[in-house]
C-alpha cells in the first residue's frame, strides 16, 4: 500500500513551494488509494513557532486537502509533530551507536574548519575527513576526559548509493561526494538528518516526493534507512524518491520563499480559489494533457502520475496563475459564486457601511462580474458604485473620460435617460438613450458611455454600463450625472 507524507517545518508563512509538494503528495496518495500522514517537522526550538504551526494546518483546510494520519486526527503513529517524539529519536540514536552505525565525533567546530581549508586548498573534497571514524577506545577516553563535547556522526557506507529517482531515473553519488554527517548535536538535541528519515521508517513510509532542493541529502538518507532497517527500527523499507522540479521565478532564479509572489496568504487575500491555485501549481512539473490547462482537482487525481513529472525546472507565472484562477471562478454555478463573494462584501474589504448592502442589487450584477473577474477581491470595486452612498473619486479615470465636451454630451445625455420612466428603467432603453446622445456629438457608444460611467460608478472600467444603471435605479442614476454636472 501507497504510504507518502507531507512533513513541513512550521516556519515562516505557507508558500507556494510548499503548497506544490503537498499537492503532489496528495495526489499521487489519493490516486493509488493510499494513505497521507501529515507530519510536523519541529525539532528545531529557534525556528519553528505555534504561529506557523496553526497557519499551516489552516492552509491546508483552506485548500481542501484531507490527511488520514496526523494532527488533529492523528493515527496508528501518533504523535505526528516531531517535538513529542524525541525520546523515540534518542533511543535510535543509541542503537545506531550500539550498532556501530554511528560514532562520537570529537572534532571542534575549528578544527574541522582548519581541514576543510585545507582539503580545499589540496583540491580534495572538503567534507567530514573521517577523523573520528576510528577512535580507539583510549582516544575517546582522552577526548572525554579532556571535556570535549560531542556530536553523533552517521557513518556512511564506503561504497556508491544508487537509486532510482521517480522522475529522474537513475542517480548515484560516490562516497567521495557523500562524507559521514551529524544526527544529534552535542546538546543532545537530534537534527533534521536523522529526525526524518526515522520517522519515515516508523510511518513506514513508501515514496517521498520533495523538492530538488532536498535531493543532495537523499544519498545519505537511503544510507541511513537501510541501517535502520538493520537494526530493527521501523518496517524496514527503503523509500522511493521523486524529486520535484525547482520552481523558477522573475529573472529566472529559483522562487524564494521570501518571495512575495511565492506567498500562499497573498492568493488568498486576492481571493484565488484553491481549486484555481491548486490547478495553477499542479502545472509545476506536471500536466493533465497537451491541451488542457484547466482541470479539476478529481481530473488531476484521476491522472496524476509521478513518473509524468518534468525533472527540468518550472517557471513561475502569474498571468497564467490568474487566467486559470479566472476559469475557476467562470466555472461555478452563481449560487457558490455568491457565496464565494461574501468575505469581500464585508468589512475589512468594503468599504460601504454594512446597512447599505442590498443582496438583491448585488445577485442581480453578480452573474456579470463572475465572467469577468480574476480573482475574488476585484468584486468590491466592481459593485462599490451599488453600495456607496457617492461614487469613489478616481482622479485618473475622472480625467481620462472628463475631456473637453464631456459636459455636453454628458448633459445631452441625462435629458435623453431622464425621459425613461421609472417603469421602463431598463438596459435596452438606457443603451438606446446614450447611444442617441452620442449621436448628436458625433460620438461611437463606445466614447459616449465613458462619461457617464464615470459619472455614475467614478471607474472608467467596470461591469457593463446599462445593467449597472439599471440595477442602481433611476433617481441615483440622475443625482450622480447632475452631481457630476454640477
Ligand atoms: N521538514 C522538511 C522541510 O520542510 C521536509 C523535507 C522532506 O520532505 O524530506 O524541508
Amino acid at each position: 500500500p501507497v504510504r507518502v507524507r507531507f512533513c513541513p517545518s512550521p516556519t515562516g508563512n505557507p508558500h507556494v513551494g510548499l503548497v506544490r509538494t503537498a499537492l503532489f503528495n496528495w495526489a499521487f496518495a489519493r490516486h493509488h488509494g493510499g494513505t497521507l500522514v501529515f507530519r510536523i517537522e519541529d525539532t528545531d526550538a529557534a525556528r519553528d513557532s505555534e504561529e506557523s504551526y496553526a497557519q499551516l494546518l489552516d492552509a491546508m483546510r483552506w485548500l481542501g486537502f484531507d490527511w488520514d494520519e496526523g494532527p488533529e486526527i492523528g493515527g496508528p503513529h501518533a504523535p505526528y509533530r516531531q517535538s513529542e517524539r524525541m525520546d523515540l529519536y534518542a533511543d535510535v540514536a543509541a542503537k545506531l551507536l550500539d550498532a556501530g552505525h554511528a560514532y562520537r565525533c570529537y572534532c571542534t567546530a575549528e578544527e574541522l574548519e582548519e581541514r576543510r581549508e585545507a582539503a580545499r586548498k589540496a583540491g580534495r573534497p572538503s567534507g567530514y575527513d573521517g577523523t573520528c571514524r576510528t577512535l580507539t577506545a583510549e582516544q575517546i577516553a582522552a577526548h572525554e576526559a579532556e571535556g570535549r563535547a560531542s556530536i553523533v556522526r552517521f557513518r556512511m557506507p564506503d561504497e556508491p548509493i544508487t537509486f532510482t529517482d521517480l522522475v529522474r531515473g537513475e542517480l548515484t553519488f560516490t562516497p567521495d561526494n557523500v562524507p559521514d554527517y551529524g544526527i544529534v548535536r552535542a546538546n543532545g538535541a537530534p537534527l533534521y538528518t536523522l529526525v526524518n528519515p526515522v520517522d519515515d521508517a516508523l510511518m513506514e513510509i513508501t515514496h517521498v516526493l520533495r523538492g530538488e532542493d532536498l535531493l543532495s541529502s537523499t544519498p545519505r538518507q537511503i544510507a541511513l534507512y537501510r541501517a535502520l532497517a538493520e537494526i530493527g527500527v521501523g518496517g524496514g523499507l527503503v523509500p522511493a524518491f521523486g524529486h520535484l522540479p525547482y520552481v523558477m521565478g522573475e529573472g529566472n532564479k529559483k522562487l524564494s520563499k521570501r518571495d512575495p509572489q511565492s506567498s500562499l496568504n497573498l492568493y488568498r487575500e486576492r481571493g484565488f480559489l484553491p481549486e484555481g491555485l491548486l490547478n495553477y501549481l499542479s502545472l509545476l512539473g506536471w500536466s493533465l494533457s497537451a491541451d488542457r490547462d484547466v482541470f479539476s482537482l478529481e481530473e488531476m487525481v484521476a491522472a496524476f502520475d509521478i513518473s509524468g513529472v518534468n525533472a527540468n525546472p518550472a517557471r513561475f507565472d502569474l498571468k497564467k496563475a490568474e487566467a486559470i484562477n479566472a476559469d475557476h471562478i467562470r466555472q461555478l454555478d452563481v449560487k457558490t459564486f455568491i457565496e464565494a463573494c461574501g468575505p469581500w462584501l464585508q468589512a475589512p474589504h468594503a468599504p460601504w457601511s454594512p446597512d447599505r448592502f442590498d443582496a438583491a442589487a448585488f445577485e442581480a450584477l453578480a452573474p456579470l462580474a463572475q465572467t469577468r473577474l480574476t480573482v475574488l477581491s476585484d468584486i468590491t470595486a466592481n459593485v462599490d458604485f451599488l453600495f456607496l452612498d457617492e461614487p469613489v473619486e478616481d482622479e485618473a479615470s475622472w480625467t481620462k473620460a472628463m475631456k473637453p465636451g464631456a459636459d455636453a454630451l454628458l448633459a445631452t445625455a441625462r435629458a435623453k435617460i431622464a425621459e425613461i420612466s421609472e417603469a421602463g428603467w431598463q438596459a435596452e432603453p438606457l443603451k438606446e438613450a446614450v447611444l442617441a446622445a452620442g449621436e448628436e456629438h458625433g460620438l461611437k457608444l463606445g466614447k459616449a458611455q465613458a462619461p457617464v460611467r464615470v459619472a455614475v460608478t467614478g471607474r472608467t472600467v467596470g461591469l457593463p454600463l446599462f445593467e449597472s444603471l439599471e440595477v442602481l435605479g433611476r433617481e441615483r442614476t440622475l443625482a450622480r450625472i447632475d452631481a457630476a454636472l454640477a
